[in-house]
């Protein structure tokens, strides 16, 4: 069941769709923050603090969903074995697997 939806557009909209995917997933994060960053569209800390990037809300949407599943699964699988890629998949069946959430792709 694909859904098209419109890019997320501001900080408000685009943690309103990271806490809908941290209820489906069950992930727990510490703390969610939005800001610019140099080199990664997102990052997760050891002590669970996950970050998205601030372009990303210049992105297509289903880019926006790739990386923030992505990240929030790092708060149960901390590397990108087979376990988290299986996960990826089910949760984005449209997304093809990419090692790192890297800004240049
Ligand atoms: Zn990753």
């Amino acid at each position: 069941m694909a859904t098209t939806r419109r890019r997320l557009q501001n900080a408000d909209e685009l943690k309103a769709a990271v806490d809908v995917w941290i209820a489906k997933i069950k992930a727990r994060p510490r703390q969610i923050r939005i800001q610019r960053m140099k080199r990664k569209w997102a990052s997760c800390s050891n002590n669970g603090r996950v970050t998205f990037n601030s372009e990303l809300l210049r992105q297509p949407y289903r880019f926006q969903e790739f990386v923030i599943v992505h990240e929030l699964l790092h708060l149960k699988v901390p590397n990108h074995g087979k376990l988290f890629k299986s996960l990826l998949a089910a949760y984005v069946p449209h997304s093809r697997f990419r090692p790192e959430v890297r800004k240049t792709e």
